[in-house]
């Protein structure tokens, strides 16, 4: 789980030399890259390929934009964005320490025409728990209107806000035609896994390829 890519050791940076070595160790470990919408059709058959990774950007911060695409590229790999339909273009006025850019349509356009899945992470950004039901229904769904329109594409994953999600809300999730939905908790995805809870590996600014690594290393570990 990332949120953006940039210089400065911002809580949700993760720098551009760090992804790049994060990068060329996946590659050196023989992983496969792909984007959530390909790992999601294998969960319903029961089936998971090996040494697969996903790399997902919560927010589409415009540092993605900027480092992420050209370096997955690099690899010939692409990611998951998950965007805020109605923040494209302006900044994140759900973060308390700094606010970053948020990119905009035609940002998200250009990621959607290099291969990456443009996934769904509300119109706003709210607590969805917090909300009542009709106001979180809009949320989720109108959110993937947009997005589809946007892109003329299909949008079929879902990133809570803040992880932030109780079975109603995965319900409705479901119910909007999602096929699946990630949350923040940490660990591997395993074929026990809900589609609609998936857990994540986080990474912070200060990871390398050895932080990966041991995150990593740390998640299997607690999925045994
Ligand atoms: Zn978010």
């Amino acid at each position: 789980m990332y949120h953006n890519v940039g210089e400065k050791g911002r809580r949700l940076n993760v720098s551009p030399q760090g992804l790049e070595r994060q990068c060329r160790m996946l590659e050196w470990l023989r992983f496969r890259v792909m984007p959530l919408r390909e790992l999601a059709e294998h969960l319903p058959h029961q089936r998971l390929p090996r040494r697969t990774a996903v790399f997902t950007f919560d927010d589409a911060l415009l540092g993605v934009y900027e480092y992420a695409l050209p370096i997955l590229s690099r690899h010939g790999w692409t990611g998951t964005v998950f965007a805020v339909s109605q923040r494209l273009g302006g900044e994140t006025d759900w973060t308390e320490d700094y606010r970053h850019r948020v990119m905009s349509r035609e940002h998200l356009l250009i990621l959607h025409q290099a291969g990456w899945e443009v996934g769904a992470h509300t119109l706003t950004h709210p607590y969805l728990t917090h909300l009542p039901p009709d106001d979180a229904r809009r949320e989720i769904e109108q959110c993937r209107c947009e997005l589809e329109e946007l892109t003329g594409a299909g949008v079929i994953s879902f990133c809570y806000p803040y992880g932030d999600c109780n079975d109603a809300v995965v319900q409705m999730v479901r119910e909007a035609g999602y096929q699946a939905a990630c949350t923040v908790r940490k660990g591997l995805v395993g074929l026990q896994d809900n589609p609609f809870t998936l857990p994540r590996v986080h990474v912070a600014y200060s990871d390398g390829a050895t932080g990966l690594l041991y995150r990593l290393w740390r998640a299997w570990r607690r999925t045994r």
